[in-house]
């Protein structure tokens, strides 16, 4: 059988997903190996994926990573380890013929949301990955919209506050992902309970304790997660006004609060947007941690059938 790969490559594991055709027929993961500048990730990548072919013909292998890409150029992946490295040539080196495909972990997303989960009926939309940081992808037309440097979709680092108060890994201060991600949601949760009499002073805060806390009615956990709600509309209200996209896809592990969250955004967006801009959806990702696999495949598969 012809098959094609799907890969997800994280700082700590890489998802590998085997396709025929559109058809997830094998999943499975390994660690990734940071170490000497991650020399040894697409030689691992390639051990096993002799493991998995089986005998099958293999005709692409589309590949996510967590770092801004341009044209199968990583510009940079701190968690891997990487500076700027040619991965798409590395991959046709080493499989001559197949089409290979790299890009930006969060675009991955994105495209897989569209190919098979919850934005199959967009074309144009911004797909938000809220977890421990924040990051995002832009699909325009159906296709994935990378940017000059590829950096289109760097949602997170929007400045979304004045006066220096929260310094962001990036070097900038006062970040959309500061407030709106699970440790920006942690930080201010922190700040707030300070003195008060809630929930939040007696159990371990992360951002699922925090909603809980804030959907069973404790009024210093809700000031908390609109807080963070309001940044995060302030972010998303200027991204729409930039290219005014159908929807906003919310994924990620802090999209788990579910329709709770997703009311509380929609309406502090209506609040603060342009108000042409008012009917943007906004809806819950669909495939969770494999958004990436599919999305990696899609890329090949659509350039299979060009
Ligand atoms: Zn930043």
């Amino acid at each position: 059988m012809n098959c094609i790969f799907g890969i997800d490559i994280g700082g700590t594991e890489i998802k590998i997903g085997k396709f025929y055709q559109d058809k997830l027929v094998l999943k499975t993961s390994i660690r990734t190996d940071v170490s000497n500048n991650g020399v040894n990730i697409f030689p691992d990548i390639f051990t096993k994926i002799e493991e998995l072919l089986d005998g099958d013909q293999l005709l692409g292998i589309g590949v996510g990573v967590p770092g801004p890409v341009v044209k199968g150029v990583v510009r940079g992946a701190q968690n891997l380890g990487w500076g700027n490295v040619e991965a798409e040539k590395l991959l046709q080196e080493h499989y001559p013929g197949i089409i290979v495909r790299v890009i930006n972990d969060a675009n991955a997303a994105a495209i897989g949301e569209m190919a098979i989960g919850s934005a199959r009926r967009f074309r144009n939309f911004v797909f938000v990955t809220l977890g421990t940081g924040i990051g995002g992808g832009v699909v325009i037309n159906g296709e994935l919209y990378e940017g000059f440097t590829g950096s289109a979709g760097e949602i997170g680092h929007l400045p979304v506050a004045t006066g220096k108060k929260r310094l962001c890994n990036c070097g900038l201060y006062d970040c959309h992902e500061r407030y709106a991600s699970a440790t920006g949601l942690v930080y201010s949760a922190e700040e707030m309970r300070k003195g008060k009499k809630t929930i939040l002073n007696d159990i371990e805060l992360n951002a699922k304790n925090i909603f809980d806390a804030a959907k069973a009615g404790d009024e210093v956990a809700l000031a908390a997660v609109d807080f963070m709600v309001e940044k995060m509309a302030i972010a998303l209200s200027t991204v729409a006004a930039t290219i005014n996209p159908e929807a906003f896809v919310i994924g990620g592990g802090v999209s788990k609060a579910g329709d709770f969250l997703l009311t509380k955004i929609r309406r502090k967006f209506q609040e603060l947007c342009f108000m042409e801009l008012r009917g943007t959806e906004f809806v819950l990702a669909s495939l969770g941690n494999d958004a990436g696999i599919y999305g990696a495949a899609y890329e090949i598969r659509k350039r299979m059938e060009a």
